[in-house]
């Protein structure tokens, strides 16, 4: 009740208007054939999680696994992906887990900048309506999508920046794809060692260029699994 009352004073959606309408997308989502990807797939990976979580991570593209399932990270670097997780405290369901498409690209092909940008929209609408405090960006193509920058992720990773993100100051933290880290072992250390500073991020605030307002949180439950 003292979230609502919060939130109407501030005109701002509750928790749980904000899980309804990110239900609601998802439905409209689940038949998107705004780009030639549509074409080939299975189930659309809208992306699954907590509804209301602090941290978000955003990978690249679908492969066959979550492309049959409809769920994102569910092969192999899903795997790996639990496992830093875990390193750090955190489960899946604790975080909201999305891509940069939907769709999976044939035979799992690089995503290319025209499908990247047509889908765009949904993770906006994603970030807008979970208000996550840390981005997490897997691997190059994530990472240059939100932080505008086209610089490799080899300089970048383990650095939080800040960035607006559908209209609020988020920390984007750039880390490698566990892709790359089941192809090259040594970047395990690395991307444990990013996922603690990440770890770090989530007991703070990003600067906010206008003042902030507080929504407290209920204790309803927020997990959304689409698929
Ligand atoms: N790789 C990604 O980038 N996303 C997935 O969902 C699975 C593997």
């Amino acid at each position: 009740m003292a979230e609502e009352t919060t939130a109407a004073a501030t005109g701002n959606p509750t928790v749980a208007e904000r899980r309804a309408r990110l239900v609601e997308v998802y439905r409209e989502a689940s038949v998107c054939t705004r780009c030639p990807l549509s074409k080939n797939r299975t189930k659309v990976v809208f992306g699954a999680g907590d509804a209301d979580a602090d941290l978000m991570f955003v990978g690249e593209a679908p492969g066959a696994e979550e492309d049959r399932r409809g769920l994102p990270f569910v092969g192999r670097a899903g795997v790996l992906l639990n496992e830093l997780l875990a390193g750090i405290g955190l489960e899946r369901e604790d975080v909201f887990i999305a891509n940069t498409v939907l769709c999976r690209p044939p035979g799992n092909r690089d995503p290319m900048p025209a499908e990247i940008e047509t889908c765009n929209p949904w993770l906006e609408q994603k970030i807008q309506l979970i208000e996550p405090v840390v981005i997490a960006t897997l691997g190059n193509f994530a990472t240059k999508l939100l932080t505008g920058n086209s610089t490799g992720i080899t300089r970048v990773h383990g650095s939080p920046q800040v960035h607006e993100l559908a209209g609020r100051p988020v920390f984007v933290m750039p880390l490698f794809h566990p892709a790359a880290a089941l192809r090259t072992p040594a970047l395990r250390e690395t991307l444990a060692e990013d996922f603690a500073t990440l770890a770090g991020l989530l007991s703070q605030r990003p600067p906010a260029s206008e003042p902030e307002i507080t929504v407290e949180r209920t204790e309803e439950p927020t997990q959304l699994k689409f698929g």
